[in-house]
């Protein structure tokens, strides 16, 4: 029988699928012609307990929400201290790919714009024979708990369009804000913007900073508590990008979006929630998973003032 969460669910997934507003990402021709009508969502518990409805197995790519996973590592790696001194903690207040360094030194506002997530990568070295990119996708795999891989057309795609992702690598050269060669930087940005993922495993992600770096499944402490809770101070302040403020308005909780139509939010100590939606807003965040995520939030309690 269904339990009463699951029923609830499926008639939030219902409702919510008569929003039709927005439009798939077009940037990356790979990505352009996902169906946009895919549409999951998924709670975990940190305890352990997975709640889902509708699409949550279809795999589309982590994109932008790969940001804070990989600046949590570099955290991880380097301290906090190092790690501050290329990449700020301001929300910029601007879109996803906009040049927000500071004047003079070039410090990108912070590592969820594309900007600080390029420096943020850049700072990841390999490490007892593993290479760079592998590292930052077993860090994916451990949070979510099973093991995650690249697309590779969409990794080409990216390769082939990503010109000002490249531009502003470039820039942050001359800065001297990433000091080595860009371009296996910016190649390993468009990998990891490429690993595939599917709604049940970004929850587990959300989950695993809920639960303090503690992946609830496989019981693995795969992030120390500092770095996780620097990275879900940065997503509340900086996730939604110039969509912010409004978002931790009306729900309350550390998030990040992806153009590949995901959506996390993180209520520390007790749930991550994932969205799955393609079509996205002016700020490249999925239409449906705001709608859904404020949903929850209001019925759920779980905009932190009131989760308190
Ligand atoms: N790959 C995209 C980019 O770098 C990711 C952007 C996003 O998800 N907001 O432009």
């Amino acid at each position: 029988m269904e339990s009463p969460i699951e029923g609830y669910l499926a008639r939030i997934h219902r409702e919510i699928s008569e929003l039709k507003d927005g439009k798939p990402y077009s940037t990356i021709p790979a990505m352009a012609n996902v169906n946009p009508d895919n549409f999951g969502i998924c709670l975990t518990t940190v305890d352990g307990y997975v709640y889902e409805i509708g699409d949550t197995r279809e795999e589309f790519s982590i994109q932008s929400i790969s940001k804070p996973f990989t600046y949590g590592l570099a955290l991880a790696d380097l301290g906090l201290d190092k790690v501050d001194e290329k990449v700020d903690v301001e929300p910029s207040g601007d879109s996803f790919n906009e040049i927000s360094l500071a004047e003079g030194t070039g410090r990108p506002a912070n590592a969820m714009i594309n900007a600080g997530a390029l420096t943020a990568t850049s700072l990841i070295k390999a490490s007892g024979g593993i290479t760079r990119i592998k590292r930052i996708v077993n860090t994916y795999s451990a949070f979510a708990g099973r093991e995650l891989s690249i697309d590779e057309e969409i990794f080409a795609s990216e390769l082939e369009h990503g010109h000002r992702n490249r531009a502003l690598a470039y820039l942050l050269r001359s800065f001297n804000i990433i000091e080595n060669d860009p371009v296996p930087v910016i190649e390993d940005y468009f990998r990891q913007c490429s690993v595939l993922v599917n709604c049940l495993d970004l929850s587990l992600m959300a989950a695993t900073l809920a639960n303090s770096g503690r992946n609830p499944m496989t019981g693995k402490q795969v992030m120390e508590i500092l770095p996780v809770e620097r990275v879900l101070s940065v997503m509340t302040t900086c996730g939604m990008y110039d969509d912010a403020g409004s978002w931790i308005s009306t729900v309350g909780m550390p998030a990040k979006s992806g153009v590949g139509g995901g959506t996390i939010s993180v209520l520390p100590g007790q749930v991550g929630l994932a969205v799955y939606s393609p079509p996205l807003d002016e700020h490249g965040s999925s239409v449906r998973g705001i709608a859904t995520s404020q949903r929850l939030s209001q019925d759920m309690e779980l905009h932190f003032v009131r989760a308190a």
